[in-house]
């Protein structure tokens, strides 16, 4: 059994729609020559569509489409199902086997904006649900729905994983047993939640204890915040995850607790200063934090429920549900052995084209490592949205129109918003620091610069418009020479804005 394309996408994530979307404006394929394989799934939307399938049975064979259509309201997440139903409307629905086919093609999800996981998909109204954040919206793009990759004539294989690669056959073959063969690969694998197995720790697998990577865990801690309104959350880890989910459910009025190793928050971007800002911010809304120590285990009720996380230092901290964001790691595996990898990045190693070192494959987002010419030429693996949709497009031109793409000139930026802040970085925070603006006020305005050799190396901003953060960029691009660090600090933001 085996289908042969001449392009393959796979992963069904970011990378993927952005890639999805260069290769429609250059048009560079034929109906059928391209796809993506995606092993996502939505769990939830299966679960509802179970009970459609189950209701319909049950009712004969007529489809009951109005009582299905207010589950719908309810359970939003079901994407999709209200377009499935109005067409099934005078379907007839005998066998157990259409009702499988309906229920393994509607539990399939296209790719989508996975920043919303942890910001707009949390909301305790008005949240955002599929198809609303489909790749690309972010980027103010077109949305991308099946229906889109239908007209493109882009083949969407999804919940399917694949489970080997061979690169010198340049075949896939995926966990249905399915050969799909190719001409050019893009890898877009993405990275996987770090789980707290990997540290020692047993008993994470529990019904409150949240990871969030894709939409299956999002619908998983949306449930876990509707089960304990009031109640006590602890969060684990002071990163990304760690901080915006703490963010979204002290907004669900649930009490927070991070515990994280570290002596501050977001160790690895922010200084001190910087993270003494948003601790303060956090605690004013109700945040504890508990920082220098990791967790060693839980304590659980008889039916398997985490009701407290046990601390190294003997703490007890009563849990009605925990979330874990501790980092991730690359999705490498199915090409170990066979492509060079980055060692120091844990991700495959690309050059500015985005080509890994068998030429027929390229790899992109969180998965690359690629080389940065603002930093000289030093290989990075970001873990960032804008990173993923650049390299993905980049890819593509270049497999596309290869003497007319340069190398990759990209320029790193990271974000975030929690609450009413939102805070942007551009380029690398190594050198000396020099901080600027109000940290004193509720609705601040506030940043730093990382001066390197002389040179502006990396400024961040919290609370700045749009000019202001394009400002700093400009700066960070240019490298932007600085005569006296003194005078740097007097003009803050003024020196980007100037400059
Ligand atoms: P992913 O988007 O992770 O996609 C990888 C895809 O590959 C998935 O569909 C996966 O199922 C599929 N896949 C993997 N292995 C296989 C296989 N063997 N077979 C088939 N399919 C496979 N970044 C920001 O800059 N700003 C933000 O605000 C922000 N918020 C975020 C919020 C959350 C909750 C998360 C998890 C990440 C966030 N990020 C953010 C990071 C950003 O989403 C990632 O950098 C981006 O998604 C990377 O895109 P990608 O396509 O490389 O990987
Ligand atoms: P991060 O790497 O951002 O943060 C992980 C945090 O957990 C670090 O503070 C780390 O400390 C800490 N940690 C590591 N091990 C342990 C442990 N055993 N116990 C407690 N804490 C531990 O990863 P996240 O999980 O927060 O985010 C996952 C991915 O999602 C990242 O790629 C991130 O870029 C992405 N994301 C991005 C967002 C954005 O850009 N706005 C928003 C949400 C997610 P240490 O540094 O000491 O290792």
């Amino acid at each position: 059994m085996g289908r042969a394309f001449v392009y393959v996408i796979l992963g069904g994530g970011v990378a993927a729609g952005y890639a999805a979307l260069e290769f429609a404006r250059r048009g560079g394929y034929s109906r059928g020559e391209l796809c993506i394989i995606s092993e996502e799934a939505s769990q939830e939307a299966a679960d509802l569509i179970l009970m459609a399938t189950h209701h319909i049975r049950l009712n004969g064979v007529l489809l009951r489409y109005t009582k299905i259509t207010s589950m719908q309201k309810q359970n939003q997440c079901c994407f999709g199902l209200k377009r499935h139903i109005s067409a099934l409307r005078f379907c007839y629905f005998d066998t157990c086997f259409a009702s499988y086919n309906f229920f393994l093609y509607s539990c399939q999800v296209a790719p989508y904006e996975r920043p919303a996981l942890s910001k707009g998909y949390l909301l305790p109204e008005g949240a955002a649900r599929l198809p609303g954040f489909h790749t690309c919206v972010g980027a103010n793009d077109e949305l991308l729905t099946t229906k889109w990759y239908k007209e493109q004539g882009i083949e969407l294989v999804l919940g399917t994983k694949v489970m080997s690669a061979d690169v010198r056959r340049k075949t896939l073959l995926t966990g249905t047993g399915e050969t799909i063969s190719y001409k050019t690969l893009i890898i877009a694998t993405g990275a996987r939640a770090l789980k707290l197995q990997e540290f020692g720790i047993q008993g994470s697998d529990a019904s409150n204890i949240c990871y969030l990577r894709d939409i299956d865990d999002a619908d998983k801690l949306v449930n876990a915040m509707k089960s304990c309104p009031g109640g006590n959350a602890v969060v684990i880890g002071g990163g990304y995850i760690g901080m915006e989910c703490a963010a979204a459910l002290v907004t669900n009025k649930i009490r927070v607790t991070m515990v994280f190793p570290e002596k501050h928050c977001m160790g690895r971007l922010f200084t001190p200063k910087i993270a003494e800002y948003y601790e303060n911010y956090y605690t004013s809304k109700g945040v504890t934090f508990v920082k220098g120590t990791v967790l060693t285990s839980f304590e659980k009720d008889t039916t398997g429920k985490v009701t407290a996380v046990i601390l190294k230092d003997g703490r007890h901290l009563p849990a009605d549900m925990v979330v874990v964001g501790i980092g991730i790691r690359a999705n490498t595996s199915l090409f170990e052995g066979q492509l060079v990898m980055s060692m120091e990045n844990s991700g495959i190693k690309v050059n500015g084209q985005l080509q890994t070192s068998d030429s027929s494959v390229y790899a992109v987002g969180d998965v690359a490592a690629f080389p940065i010419k603002l930093f000289d030429g030093d290989i990075r693996r970001l873990e960032h949205v804008d990173s993923a949709r650049r390299t993905a497009r980049h890819a593509v031109a270049s497999i596309l129109e290869p003497s007319k793409t340069r190398d990759i000139d990209y320029l790193p930026f990271f974000y975030s918003r929690v609450f009413t802040l939102s805070w942007q970085f551009y380029g690398d925070n190594v050198g000396e620091v020099v901080h600027f603006g109000d940290f004193t006020s509720s609705s601040p305005r506030f940043g730093a610069y990382w001066v390197n050799k002389g040179r502006i190396a990396g400024a961040f901003l919290e609370g700045g418009s749009r000019d202001e953060y394009e400002a700093i960029s400009v700066v960070v691009r240019r490298k932007a020479k600085v005569a006296n660090m003194a005078e740097l600090e007097k003009q803050g933001l003024g020196f980007a804005i100037q400059e």
